[in-house]
Parts: structure tokens; sequence; C-alpha cells
């Protein structure tokens, strides 16, 4: 689909961040859509030469996955090849670039999820993977588990096979900045307010990566990949790594990947629940997403948003937030990426 079909689509839809495939969706129907993150993201703090940074990124990434489906690869490996592109950038809270934790560590988590079977694979608090995407599916695929945490994530992925780094790989500075800011606001909230004007853009505090994806054979995959919420303690786990939650797939409804306050999106089982309204409610994948984005979680509180892609390439790319990283590309390979809320 066209930039032009696009805004027609949703043009007709009325629906923010929703699109439809043209009727008659074929097998070659093939849709990748990816997010890199919620939160305040706005035009006025965004410097120009970040800006065109993230688009670039996100083009790389859509065109990683693209490439998987364009030569009739699996939906699963579409997945897992977009999300390294942003898990190897420091742009993305996601393996290069994740956030700290208030000892000063990155504590990272991921989940995967394959459509066509509901197998699953999860890891958390995982620290000297490159690539926690990968070891989630390592354990979907190699072990009879569906989540892994800590240390016996980290053999598991060792014996895998899959790349292991030194901690010291996922720091950089901006993130560093970000948590000792977190810290002195915690202390003294009136004293880091001031100091505020003073400072050079931080990159916004939530910025998971995720993505969803159908293949030339009519099968879905999500996955999601987080450094979680800066200053976390005491091994908190959010939403990412939490089926369900985070990340659902299912041939038979949707595929969606999950991003913002992870204690609400597990409380609210948003993943599943895009799902559950398309089962049991009738809902199409747009109208679903939007309920659980804009009216549910909205309500309670919860900010962030969510990729879904149904099983004949419709999405929605909803989000309750300022803006959200995000971006489709479909079977012509024309990548379309946005970042704010009226682009
Ligand atoms: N959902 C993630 C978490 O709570 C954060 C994010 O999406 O940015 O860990």
């Amino acid at each position: 689909m066209n930039r032009l079909a696009a805004v027609i689509a949703l043009a007709g839809l009325m629906v923010p961040g929703a699109f439809a495939q043209p009727a008659g969706a074929s097998k070659a129907n093939i849709v990748l859509v990816i997010h890199g993150g919620a939160g305040t993201i706005l035009k006025s703090n965004m410097p120009a030469e970040l800006e065109r940074e993230y688009r670039a990124k996100l083009v790389e990434s859509l065109r990683a996955g693209h490439a998987v489906l364009a030569r009739g690869g699996s939906s699963l490996d579409a997945v897992e090849a977009a999300i390294h592109v942003m898990e190897d950038s420091p742009l993305f809270n996601a393996g290069k670039g994740a956030v700290f934790t208030h000892d000063g560590r990155n504590e990272l988590d991921a989940s995967i999820m394959d459509g066509s079977t509901r197998n699953a694979g999860a890891v958390a608090g995982v620290g000297i993977i490159r690539h926690p995407i990968s070891a989630a599916r390592a354990v979907m695929e190699k072990s009879k588990h569906v989540m892994l945490t800590g240390r016996g994530a980290e053999l598991f992925a060792t014996r895998m096979g899959l790349e292991i780094v030194d901690p010291s790989w996922f720091w950089t500075e901006r993130r560093w900045k970000q948590l000792q800011r977190e810290i002195e606001s915690e202390r003294s909230p009136a004293a880091a307010a001031l100091h505020d004007s003073e400072r050079e853009p931080v990159p916004p505090k939530l910025g998971t990566v995720g993505a969803v994806a159908l293949d030339a054979r009519g099968h879905l995959a999500a996955g999601t990949s987080t450094g979680g919420t800066t200053n976390k303690r005491w091994g908190r786990v959010g939403d990412s790594p939490i089926i369900g939650a985070g990340t659902f797939a299912d041939d038979a409804t949707c595929a969606v990947s999950s991003t913002g306050e992870g204690e609400y999106f597990i409380r609210w089982v948003a993943a599943y629940d895009v799902a559950a309204l398309m089962e049991y409610g009738g809902l199409s994948v747009e109208a679903a997403a939007n309920r659980v984005v804009h009216d549910k979680l909205k309500k309670a509180g919860g900010s962030g948003g969510v990729i879904a892609l149904d099983a004949k390439g419709n999405f929605a790319m909803p989000f309750n937030t300022e803006g959200m990283y995000r971006g489709w590309i479909g079977p012509d390979g024309t990548p379309h990426v946005a970042l704010y809320g009226e682009d």
C-alpha cells in the first residue's frame, strides 16, 4: 500500500493510527509493523539531527524485516531481524542503549510469540546477552519452558551459543545521565526541576522496541524487547517479557506488541485483551487496539501504545502518549515511519 492509499484508508476509517490493507489480500500480503517506544515525543523538543537518526533507524529496521518476508521467510524471522536492528542502536531502550537500574546496571527483558502454534519464549533481567529477543526465541524453540530469568537465562543463552557481551556493551552516556537525573529528582525534586532548562535533551524514559509481522504463508508473530524503566529496583520486571501483556500472537486474531507503563499493561493484560476483543467481541483489529489503548488503559492511567496486526494484513498503531516511534512496511517494500501524534 502506498502513502496515498494509506492516507485514504486512514481518512476512511477515521481512527488515528489504523490502516486497512486493500480488499482481496493475497498470499503475498506480507506486512511488518514496528515500534520504538511511546512517551513524551514532541517535535518541539526534538533536535532535527536526532529526529533524522530515529527515522533512519526505523527505516533500517523495517527494511531488515521486510527483506526476510520478501524472500518467503517466516514472520518470526522478520520480527527477530527487525528487533535486532533496534537492539543494536543506542537510540532505543533495548539492547545497547537500554536504561539503567537504580544500581547502575542494565537488566533486559524480551519475549516472542509464534501465532501459528502459540509457542512463546521470554527472558527477564538479563545483562550479558547482546540480543535478548534471540534469547527469548531460543527459550521458545530449544527449551520446554516459556520464561527464564536472570542468571539461569544467561547460562541457557550461553549454552545455546547466543552472542554474549560484557555488560559495558549496553552502557550509553545518555542513559547514564538519565539515571543520575532520576536519582537527583527523587532526592530533591525542586532542585532537579531548576536545572532542567540547562540540560541537553534526554531520550524519553520509555522506549521499548517491538515488531509484529505477517508472512506470505499467512502466519503472524510478535516480539518485544526492552531495558524496562529507568531507575527500576529490586528486580522489577515490566510487561515486555510477559506473554499476554507485552506480547501476544495468534493467527486466529492478531499479533500485538506493547510499550508503555508496564505495570498497567500487566494488570490490564493489554496484548491479549486486543485479541480477546476480536475473538469474543467481534471487533476489528483497529477497534480492539483503540479500545484497549484509548479507552481501557487511558481511563486506568496507563500511558503507552500498541502495534497490532491481523492475519489479513490490517493493522493499528494507537498510543495515548504524545508520540510513539513507529513504522510499517507492506508488500511494495516502501517503508513508512512516524514519531509524533500529528504525523
Ligand atoms: N513497557 C516497558 C516496561 O514497563 C517500558 C516501555 O515500554 O518503554 O518495562
